[in-house]
């Protein structure tokens, strides 16, 4: 691609960066912000700031938060026995449009990928543990996705979660379409989380 400026070939560049942006599409976005107001593109990068500078993680749940602990893990509607563990934010979101848990979350903030280089101390298990200290949690929800990282994750947490008196379940495996949770239809997700299973029964 050849630019006639330098300065469109950086904005270029950096939403090119973006997942599932190629080239051609960032510059149809650049040129499309080009268009705009100067209040509009102050809008738009001043929220960007602000993401990245104010956002903050729930220090119980690990969900993306505005305050130190997130509404649900504040609410008293919610059954503090269960907790739900996820992949990341898009799967409590996911969950939460069903409408179906009133539960509350643990976002992991990946999954066990050797491949990748992530082992169970990049991800917030240990955090998750301390949360069952207290005897007050009586089921595990295990919602991760059906691919290899998920499985490897799910049994990794399972054998941690041995050690403490709580039930753990998973949702229905084959109702992950291309393995990935937020993906799937929310009668669906809202359906496969009614009707978890006790993980011994998977193994069995
Ligand atoms: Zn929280």
């Amino acid at each position: 691609m050849h630019f006639s400026s330098r300065l469109l070939e950086q904005a270029v560049d950096e939403f090119g960066r973006l997942p599932g942006i190629g080239k051609k599409t960032a510059l149809r976005l650049v040129l499309h912000l080009l268009k705009q107001s100067n209040s509009d593109v102050s809008r738009f990068t001043h929220s960007i700031d602000q993401l990245k500078e104010q956002i903050r993680y729930c220090a119980t749940c690990f969900n993306i938060s505005d305050q130190e602990v997130c509404e649900i893990c504040t609410s008293v509607k919610r059954d503090h026995e269960t907790i739900c563990v996820v992949e990341d934010t898009r799967d409590v979101m996911a969950i939460e449009n069903t409408n179906q848990y009133q539960g509350v979350y643990h976002v992991l903030g990946g999954l066990i990928s050797p491949m990748d280089g992530v082992g169970p101390s990049d991800l917030k298990i240990d955090a998750l543990m301390e949360r069952l200290k207290n005897g007050e949690v009586r089921e595990i929800i295990l919602a991760l996705s059906a691919t290899m990282e998920g499985d490897t994750t799910i049994f990794y947490l399972y054998r941690k979660l041995k050690d403490f008196d709580v039930q753990v379940s998973t949702i229905a495996r084959g109702i992950a379409f291309g393995g990935e949770l937020e993906y799937v239809d929310e009668i669906t997700l809202g359906r496969s989380i009614a009707t978890r299973v006790p993980y011994e029964r998977n193994i069995g």
